[in-house]
């Protein structure tokens, strides 16, 4: 199997490259993504804050990848979805596993649009077990949003990152009780418009200068110790669920041994973490116009 232009991930940055590649001329693109639907993280994001700088008004997430989706559909861009690319190699060819089995397919240029990831609560050097109960800010969100799972009822959120606010307002108006968010600095680490409508409505406490130094329980989470950094002072605190909010990471992993290949183009969240769909997708559309370019004058 042979593409012009391969694109792995089909979430806003993915969608948007293949657009502008398709509008600049290439006719021959897929788009692969392990997940069965199109939009990357947007389909989990139901709340209202997607596109305001794209299309003067706040989508959903599932809205704002709908219309790229709409879009797409009016052009000859092929979607492999429910297809993971396991490998990409230096003589650029690529892996790819679907349910029918692997593929190898031979590619002119690729475009990595494959989001970041969040980090974990193995990231910091928290004491104990790990019990369950501890999940990532976007692992709560796609067991509420697209599985219907309730992840706990005593929750305690480290970090306060946007992912944890827009977490604790819904943990709240879904009835938990959403004991703190913990941050280790003096300051609020996500957008001041997320504190404003995530936080501060619903009274939720964040501790600054605060940490989790160690997890209590046996099979479920029953407890954390938190410290406070300027007194040093340590408390044991009770909840059933820890979730971290601690940052996002690149996500890099398929092409860091590839060095810069002149083939390779990087788009969206795994070149650099973008707070505003809008910035990931202006971005990506530069990205898909210049292996377009590339690929023409390759021809
Ligand atoms: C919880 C949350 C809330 C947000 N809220 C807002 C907001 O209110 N307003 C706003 O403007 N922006 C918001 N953002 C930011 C914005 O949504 C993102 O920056 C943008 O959607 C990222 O798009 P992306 O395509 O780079 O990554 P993603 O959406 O993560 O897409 C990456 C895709 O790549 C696929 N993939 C990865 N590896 C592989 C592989 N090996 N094989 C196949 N497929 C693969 C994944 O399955 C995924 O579908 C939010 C982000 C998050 C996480």
């Amino acid at each position: 199997m042979k593409t012009e232009l391969l694109i792995v991930g089909a979430g806003a940055a993915g969608m948007a490259a293949a657009l502008s590649a398709w509008e600049a001329g290439c006719r021959d693109i897929l788009l692969a993504d392990r997940r069965g639907l199109p939009g990357g993280i947007l389909p989990q994001c139901l709340h209202k804050g997607f596109g305001l700088a794209g299309y003067g008004t706040e989508l959903t997430g599932p809205d704002y990848a709908a219309r790229l989706a709409q879009r797409l559909e009016k052009t000859g861009v092929r979607f492999a979805l429910g297809t993971e690319v396991l490998e990409i190699r230096g003589d650029k060819t690529a892996v790819l596993s679907d349910r029918r089995g692997l593929t190898e397919l031979c590619f002119d240029r690729l475009i990595l649009a494959a989001g970041c990831r969040e980090k974990s609560i193995g990231s910091l050097p928290v004491a104990g077990t790990r019990p369950a109960g501890i999940f990532t800010a976007g692992q709560t969100q796609e067991m509420m949003n697209l599985h219907g799972q309730d992840p706990g009822k005593e929750i305690l959120i480290l970090g306060s990152g946007d992912l944890g606010m827009i977490m604790a307002r819904q943990f709240t108006l879904a009835g938990k009780h959403v004991i703190a968010l913990v941050e280790k600095d003096a300051r609020c680490g996500g957008m001041a418009r997320n504190f404003h409508r995530c936080i501060e409505p619903y009274a939720i406490p964040v501790l600054y200068r605060t940490t989790v130094t160690q997890i209590h329980g046996a099979g479920r989470i029953n407890g954390v110790t938190l410290r406070h950094l300027d007194s040093g002072r340590e408390e044991r605190i009770p909840c059933d669920t820890l979730v971290t909010a601690l940052g996002l990471i690149p996500e890099r992993v398929l092409v860091r041994k590839l060095g810069e290949p002149v083939w390779l183009f990087l788009a969206g969240n795994c070149r650099r973490v973008h707070d505003l769909v809008d910035s990931a997708v202006a971005e990506a559309e530069q990205v898909g116009r210049s292996a377009a370019i590339r690929l023409d004058k390759a021809l």
